[in-house]
């Protein structure tokens, strides 16, 4: 992974860590009339940018890519929703007949064969009734035919407008976009272990405590707003009652003082009182005052596996005052 990767960014590893938590299995595409192909699940965490993120995860090894299928999109504005029309290639026009095709052998003369039965089968050029097909006339197949220039074609310019912004352009010019559904790749394990969290380590070491925790978990502050915790624990003994005595919230990268504001709004919301905020590589000054401050512990690691550790010997350490107290 090289400087500009993509996992650097802190929404792409949120969207990493459901991936391999398993709250998003899979990203299958959806096409949408107005918007192209959308990618539902992704839309939370990656926003108006999901599938630039999808392509690049899979260039980088995290995502394997299965192509399901291709669609056609408006060039200017990505819509998949056309309507169809049928152009002469030779002068442009729009006034074109379409049907089978009569081809007289004698002669030659080639129309329509709707001209040739309102003339009851005689032949408009040579005056002569036709007789029988593959003897003296041929249908060689559907054809259009121009009503400006002639022109008589069996592959016609499709043309294709646009229902969301009218763009006129040709099927060659409309984007042609593949179809894929994205997966994340489990086998990487290196790679995942650099940008996600294992947090099972932790869970079973908290269980060893006689505690409870469970992952990604909500609850409903006193202002009706639903917030989200990565981590949530509490002593067995009350079960799992709606508060949780301590929550934690995994942030993969510097923490400033927005970070610490965050947190520090949702405890108050939920009326939690132990929470922590993990940082990597570190916390700024400012937010390491504002935490403590606040009374929220800040766990700072050099890297994910690091952090890890750390955090799962702090919230041990915690744990155990608490049960003291
Ligand atoms: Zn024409
Ligand atoms: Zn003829
Ligand atoms: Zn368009």
């Amino acid at each position: 992974m090289n400087e500009e990767s993509i996992t650097k960014r802190q929404e792409v590893r949120v969207f990493l860590q459901k991936m391999r938590d398993g709250a998003i299995k899979e990203l299958s595409p959806k096409i949408d009339p107005k918007l192209g192909i959308v990618y539902k699940d992704a839309e939370a965490d990656l926003k108006d940018n999901v599938q630039p993120t999808l392509e690049a995860l899979h260039k980088e090894g995290l995502f394997i890519k299965i192509q399901e299928g291709n669609i056609t999109a408006c060039k200017k504005c990505g819509s998949t929703s056309f309507m169809v029309m049928h152009r002469c290639p030779n002068c442009n026009s729009l006034s074109l007949r379409k049907g089978m095709v009569i081809q007289h052998l004698t002669c030659g003369y080639t129309e329509l064969e709707s001209i040739f039965a309102e003339h009851n089968y005689v032949c408009p050029k040579c005056k002569k009734k036709l007789r029988a097909l593959g003897v003296d006339y041929g249908k060689p197949g559907i054809q259009y035919v121009c009503n400006e220039c002639g022109n008589m074609t069996q592959n016609p310019t499709v043309l294709l407008q646009c229902w969301v912004c009218g763009e006129l352009q040709t099927i060659d010019e409309a984007k042609y976009i593949e179809v894929n559904k994205y997966l994340l790749d489990h086998t990487k394990r290196e790679l995942l272990a650099k940008v996600t969290f294992n947090l099972t380590p932790i869970i079973q070491r908290v269980s060893a405590l006689g505690w409870v925790a469970k992952k990604n978990y909500g609850i409903r502050g006193k202002s009706g707003i639903e917030h989200n915790f990565t981590l949530a624990l509490w002593p067995y003994e009350y079960g799992l009652k709606k508060t949780p005595d301590v929550v934690v919230d995994i942030h993969t990268g510097v923490v400033e003082e927005i970070q610490v504001l965050g947190l520090y709004a949702k405890i108050i919301d939920t009326e939690i009182r132990n929470a922590m905020l993990t940082a990597v590589p570190m916390a700024s000054e400012k937010a390491k005052a504002l935490a403590k401050y606040y009374g929220i512990i800040i766990v700072e690691a050099e890297d994910t596996e690091a952090l890890i550790e750390k955090l799962t010997f702090t919230i041990e350490d915690t744990i155990k005052k608490l049960l003291i107290r």
